[in-house]
């Protein structure tokens, strides 16, 4: 067995030597001046990542599931009504924290797999008005990619905020949160973004902050309260120190790294290389024989895959004997089909050495467990769709 792993998980990913090098440079001062020039420019780059202009950066130590805290607790007041279109574990996650801050929630959901039409979000806000819906690009559970402009463009319509949880998807996946016209973006540092898990990365656009700023009632959660982050984020962008509890310093030293390759690469680029890469993987699975979560195939990530196993194949022994090659995938998440499917991360520096690694993988896992095909069909069909 092979101690060194690659790991394909849908986060935490591989990452970037440059990033690893900065995690471990030594700690500074959370006020010295070198740290607040990281911390500057890592909120400068947070704005481009997002492709907002003028929108508010917010990086604060903790999960994927603190970014959704800072949403539900500053932009939610009891009794406002808010939509989630759910296309999996992520959106009930969605649900259950916005309810927590007493909103009345009403879910569009999909069978798994599935994606609600924007015809049926659109019936839904027809029972409005809703404060805020939510969305999950790229719902880790199901690996549905839903329709992020679509539904921007109809909460533009029906005056409601549109808050994206893009922890799956932003830097993998096209998000231009200004000019689709989202108002708030999030996400987590341990996936596409490329950093060790531990940073909570959201963007509040000015009509989010404004309605922030016009609540009647203080925010319910001390740690969350974008009246102690506002300015903190300001003054460190101003490049002035400023303390509210103190910041993940070598997180954000590694964060900036990643963002600095981030956008060295390009987004449009790196949008198309996650797509490029996702479609092989695609056609890899579909020439070994496997379904997928995803119920349509313009339905399916870019960022992620989640295939389901072949009749006879026992998830818990294929995972194991896909380890054994030096390869990490993940089982399933969705409580529904959890023991029927397995999830294939495939975001930040992935290229054509982890698509074949992995498939070739996924190959040796298959035919451990029995299952009959043919050897090298995976890899040969994601080696065509790559080149094509
Ligand atoms: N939303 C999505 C879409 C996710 O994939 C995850 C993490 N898998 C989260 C939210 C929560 O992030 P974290 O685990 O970092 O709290």
């Amino acid at each position: 067995m092979q101690t060194k792993t690659l790991l394909m998980i849908p986060g935490p990913i591989e990452f970037e030597p440059d990033v690893m090098q900065a995690l471990s440079t030594p700690t500074t001062s959370h006020v010295a001046p070198e740290f607040i020039e990281i911390f500057g420019q890592a909120l400068e780059r947070m704005r481009e990542l997002f492709m907002c202009p003028d929108g508010q950066p917010f990086v604060i130590a903790g999960s994927g599931t603190l970014a959704m805290d800072l949403a539900g607790a500053n932009l939610i007041e009891p009794d406002d009504r808010a939509l989630v279109v759910n296309t999996g574990y992520f959106g009930d996650r969605f649900g259950a924290l916005l309810a927590r801050y007493g909103a009345q929630v009403t879910h569009v959901r999909a069978p798994v797999g599935g994606c609600p039409s924007l015809e049926e979000v659109e019936k839904a806000l027809q029972g409005g008005p809703f404060k805020l819906v939510t969305v999950t690009h790229v719902d880790t559970s199901t690996g549905v990619l839903t329709d992020v402009q679509g539904l921007a463009a109809l909460a533009r319509r029906y005056e409601t905020l549109l808050v994206v949880d893009g922890v799956c998807s932003v830097a993998g996946e096209a998000l231009r949160m200004a000019e689709w016209g989202i108002d708030v973006a999030l996400t987590a540092s341990q996936k596409a973004v490329g950093t060790p898990p531990g940073l909570a990365l959201l963007v509040a656009g000015p009509r989010a902050i404004a309605t922030f700023r016009a609540r009647k009632r203080p925010v319910g959660n001390f740690y969350a309260d974008w009246a102690h982050w506002l300015p903190i984020m300001e003054a460190y962008e101003a490049r002035r120190p400023a303390y509210f509890g103190t910041p993940a310093v070598n997180l954000v030293a590694a964060l900036n790294v990643s963002l600095e390759i981030i956008l060295a690469e390009g987004l449009e680029a790196r949008w198309a290389r996650h797509a490029r890469i996702g479609e092989a993987f695609q056609a890899a699975i579909q020439a070994l024989g496997l379904g997928q979560v995803p119920l349509q195939a313009a339905w399916a990530a870019h960022t992620m895959s989640a295939p389901r196993y072949p009749a006879g194949v026992d998830g818990t022994e294929f995972l194991h004997r896909v380890r054994q090659t030096g390869v990490t995938l993940a089982g399933g998440l969705h409580p529904q089909i959890r023991a029927e499917y397995f999830r294939i991360g495939h975001m930040g520096s992935v290229g054509l050495s982890e698509l074949l690694a992995t498939v070739g993988a996924v190959e040796a896992g298959l035919a451990g467990c029995g299952h009959r095909f043919e050897i090298g069909a995976g890899v040969r069909a994601a080696m065509q769709a790559y080149l094509s």
